[in-house]
């Protein structure tokens, strides 16, 4: 009886300069926009006792017994303007331009609950994203004019 070495191939395959591991560019972090409120009733902000109309943007924090309401003014997103979501390509491209985005909740009457209403943006990105839509092909390239 003969032993039948089996010839079994050594693992000459293994590469030294292997990458050690992979850069992890896939690991992209998903931007969660922080939310604002649209009053559906008259209240009071609890920053400056101003007081807030039907409608008006704020911030909400939860207090101790009651919800508080922030205007715009002190809760620091002064200036900014609804988008109304609806349009993908539009809404894609202020979340591009401008350097803050809230999402707009509103109250339904109609669900008891609040609804997304659109985005609470600058109103500089919402002219710019128009315009590059407005372009006959987005990859235009803007010959320097600035509307400053
Ligand atoms: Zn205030």
């Amino acid at each position: 009886m003969t032993d039948e070495s089996l010839e079994t191939p050594s693992e000459t395959l293994d590469k030294a300069d292997a990458p050690p591991e992979k850069p992890a560019k896939a690991a992209k972090p998903v931007k969660v926009e922080p939310l604002v409120y649209a009053l559906y009733r008259v209240s009071r902000c609890h920053g400056c006792d101003r007081k807030l109309e039907k409608g008006e943007i704020v911030r909400l924090e939860q207090g101790l017994e009651e919800q508080r309401a922030f205007c715009s003014k002190c809760a620091g997103i002064e200036g900014l303007e609804i988008l109304p979501s609806g349009n993908a390509k539009i809404t894609r491209l202020v979340k591009k331009y401008s350097q803050k985005c809230f999402i707009v909740m509103r109250w339904s009457e109609v669900w008891k609950t609040y609804e997304r209403q659109g985005l609470y943006v600058e109103p500089e990105a919402i002219a710019q994203a128009r315009s590059e839509l407005a372009k006959p092909t987005a990859t235009a390239k803007v010959s320097g004019k600035d509307s400053k």
